[in-house]
């Protein structure tokens, strides 16, 4: 079982086969301001530039050993395409929305979906970094592509306020939009996948308990992830910051082969929720461990997270940009020192 390739030891652990260690890898973003500076590859021209997107998700699997290559470094691909207003972000802060298209709920009616979807600007930029990175990338690592799921997509398309209101006071309205976004997301991810990615992480943070009511998880989310995952062409994670606790069971029924959850949620409570029904990715903290501790720590911590049951080693959620590579090459040593590699 050593022979693994890596890319054969992400798929295997995310269908929860037995492999001879737990891959270590982020599917979340990965860009950092020390590999942008040894790449020449920043931001922010690598969230809209394909050669330096694939140049510098390459340099974070080559660079610190994490054992896959994932990108983009934002989550405006999609509301840009959509039609909100985006600031570019500067070398170490990731592009923001700074407006949205659906004010009222009269407007979530006129919402115009892009005819040629794919063919949209920041769309193919993704898909072409796709094509470089297969071009340069040995067939042994997985690609990972991180994409909104439908209600972060509906959450900025409407902004935060209406969202939170509009779940309550509006569910049909919101509804329309959930199913903008599962069907948008259906066709991009399958999209990822014809070009030949390893797997797709939903990151769909606004359907967790820290914006969005667990008791309407059920009737209102729960529906379209599955939907989204019955129609999904390849191995896919969801991924929802914060406190994931209260729905983890339901997150669970969603068919998604993958859960990255962050470090609130405790791990070996959660993998006796999750039962084996998905492989669990994560958790350590990005900003307390990963940015602001010393390797030791860090090492620490992933070894805690192995023990504790993780499918996937993964920072809890997006990379912080001034993570060193110090600590980014300690997580992944820490594997190696758990199985008695290192
Ligand atoms: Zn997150």
């Amino acid at each position: 079982m050593s022979d693994l390739t890596l890319k054969q030891r992400f798929i295997a652990s995310l269908e929860r086969k037995d492999v001879d260690k737990v891959p270590v890898c982020s599917v979340t973003q990965t860009g950092t301001v020390e590999l942008m500076e040894m790449t020449g590859a920043k931001w922010p021209d690598a969230h809209y530039d394909p050669e330096k997107m694939a140049t510098l998700a390459i340099a974070a699997h080559e660079i610190t050993g994490l054992e896959a290559v994932r990108y983009p470094f934002c989550n405006t691909v999609m509301p840009e395409t959509l039609g909100c207003t985006v600031r570019e972000g500067s070398l170490d802060s990731q592009p923001q929305i700074i407006d949205f298209p659906c004010k009222e709920k009269k407007d979530v009616a006129g919402l115009l979906v892009p005819d040629n979807l794919l063919e949209s600007k920041r769309i193919k930029t993704i898909l072409q970094a796709t094509d470089i990175v297969k071009d340069r990338l040995s067939d042994e690592v997985p690609i990972v592509v991180g994409i909104l799921g439908p209600a972060a997509i509906a959450c900025c398309l409407c902004g935060v306020n209406n969202y939170l209101m509009w779940c309550i006071t509006a569910p049909e309205v919101l509804k329309e939009l959930l199913v903008l976004g599962t069907s948008v997301c259906k066709e991009y991810a399958n999209a990822l996948f014809d070009r030949g990615v390893d797997a797709v992480v939903i990151i769909d943070s606004e359907a967790g308990p820290d914006l969005f009511p667990p008791p309407l998880f059920q009737s209102m989310i729960l529906p379209f992830y599955r939907s989204l995952t019955k129609d999904m062409r390849g191995p896919t994670i969801l991924h929802i910051c914060g406190d994931a606790t209260e729905i983890l069971d339901d997150m669970a029924d969603s068919g998604f082969q993958g859960l990255s959850i962050e470090e609130k949620v405790n791990l070996a409570y959660a993998n006796q929720v999750v039962a084996g029904r998905a492989c669990l990715v994560g958790n350590i903290s990005p900003v307390f461990t990963l940015l602001e501790r010393s390797p030791e720590q860090v090492k620490k911590e992933a070894k805690e997270c192995i023990a504790d049951g993780v499918g996937i080693l993964s920072p809890g959620c997006g990379i912080a940009p001034h993570t060193s590579i110090e600590n980014i090459r300690a997580f992944v040593a820490a594997r190696d020192e758990y199985y008695g590699l290192g």
